[in-house]
């Protein structure tokens, strides 16, 4: 059975960050865990994710949370990442939160922010399909530097068309939800890409 993570609602949110409702149609395989190949190949892909911060319970790096995480925070994680290699952005934070006693379970909600609306959502759909492909290990359906060719022409488009990019003072506080952390059922991770 394969993952198949799912975008299924992109809010623009604040004047910079978006959410997205993510869901994973198992909700019993909804970890790297169930399918360490994926984040493997990802890191093999795209070396410069292993230099993402990320803040989470064990205080782990990136890679190393990379080997038991939820899917939808590594999909967070490659937003920013494919956003910073198609154009220069200012320093880009996500946040994965899940709370399935309110949502069913399966469910995430994933926040990303973005200089360029047209680029973000260009990232977010090529990053469902990069981690799609990778869990079937469809490695040949990948071809990075063409979907960042791609999104480079995106982001071209987004800056004639949406205007110039917010500039990061003009960002709201990030105002993450205050969650009970006991057991799985409910979580919050943040990533953040970092100054080269
Ligand atoms: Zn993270």
């Amino acid at each position: 059975m394969v993952l198949k993570v799912k975008v299924i609602e992109i809010l623009f949110y604040d004047s910079n960050r978006v959410k997205l409702v993510v869901e994973m149609p198992d909700p019993s395989r909804y970890s790297t865990l169930h399918a360490p190949h994926i984040p493997r190949l990802l890191f093999k892909l795209f070396p410069h994710l292993a230099r993402h911060r990320c803040e989470n319970d064990n205080g782990y790096t990136f890679r190393r949370e990379c080997q038991e995480t939820e899917i939808p925070h590594l999909l967070e994680h490659l937003i920013i990442e494919l956003q910073g290699q198609a154009q220069r952005v200012s320093k880009l934070k996500g946040e994965t939160q899940w709370n399935w006693r309110e949502d069913p379970k399966g469910r995430f909600h994933v926040y990303v922010e973005y200089d360029n609306e047209m680029l973000v959502l260009g990232a977010i759909r090529t990053a469902e399909r990069i981690i799609n492909a990778l869990d079937s290990k469809s490695l040949d359906d990948i071809d990075t530097e063409g979907e960042i060719t791609k999104l480079r022409r995106l982001a071209a488009v987004g800056a004639e068309v949406c205007g110039p990019s917010f500039s990061p003072d003009d960002a709201a506080p990030a105002h993450p939800a205050a969650l009970d952390m006991t057991g799985r059922e409910a979580g919050v991770a943040r990533g953040e890409q970092t100054d080269e």
